[in-house]
């Protein structure tokens, strides 16, 4: 409806839902948690949290999200996934469990649980020039790497070795780490700022 904002979604089946309900709260936005069809429909634009990408896949299949979000995101609706939503951003997996499939969008293969042991977790600062001037607070749990950027794809990070752990492409943005546990907003700014410019564009 011309005037009205842009609903935005929080995939909500699994994962850390509330912590990106709160740091979306922070910029005055009520995000819709969504887990059933009905609520898909109302929303503009969407969350996928981190989490566990097997279960996020199993229970969007299940509960018939996985189709029309898959649609959605190929008619450009803004997305923004974080680690396990990375994962289902993905159009290929180096390492998918043998039934796992994913939403797609990102034209990038991506390697789950990329970090050995011994780091599996971890805090850093991460440069993020598309974003902001300064560093921005990443934190990495059991985190997945991008491996292949496909063209037509902009790397947004990467780690002091090379490695891409942010990308986008079009209308979808997917991150290896996760922003919403640290305190970091700056990156859902980012996501609020397309999904308005892009609410925009359709109205005018
Ligand atoms: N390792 C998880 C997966 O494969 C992702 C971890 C996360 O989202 N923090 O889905």
């Amino acid at each position: 409806v011309a005037g009205s904002s842009p609903r935005v979604g929080v995939l909500a089946l699994q994962g850390d839902v509330r912590e990106h309900v709160q740091v979306l709260q922070r910029f005055g936005v009520e995000p819709l948690e969504v887990r059933t069809l009905a609520q898909f429909d109302v929303v503009d634009a969407l969350v996928i949290p981190g989490g566990e990408s097997t279960v996020i896949d199993k229970l969007s299949r299940l509960f018939g999200l996985a189709k029309p979000i898959r649609e959605a995101i190929n008619n450009g609706m803004p997305v923004l996934g974080t680690c396990a939503g990375l994962i289902m951003l993905a159009s290929d997996l180096a390492d998918g469990t043998a039934d796992q499939e994913t939403f797609g969008g990102l034209d990038v293969t991506v390697r789950r649980n990329a970090f050995g042991a011994q780091v599996d977790s971890f805090d850093t600062e991460i440069a993020i020039p598309a974003i902001s001037p300064d560093p921005v607070r990443a934190t990495f749990i059991r985190a997945p790497i991008i491996e292949r950027v496909g063209d037509g794809v902009s790397v947004l990070a990467a780690l002091p070795d090379g490695r891409v752990v942010a990308a986008e492409q079009g209308n979808v943005i997917g991150i290896s780490f996760h922003p919403e546990v640290s305190g970091e907003t700056r990156i859902h700014e980012y996501f609020l700022q397309r999904v308005n410019n892009l609410a925009n564009k359709s109205e005018s």
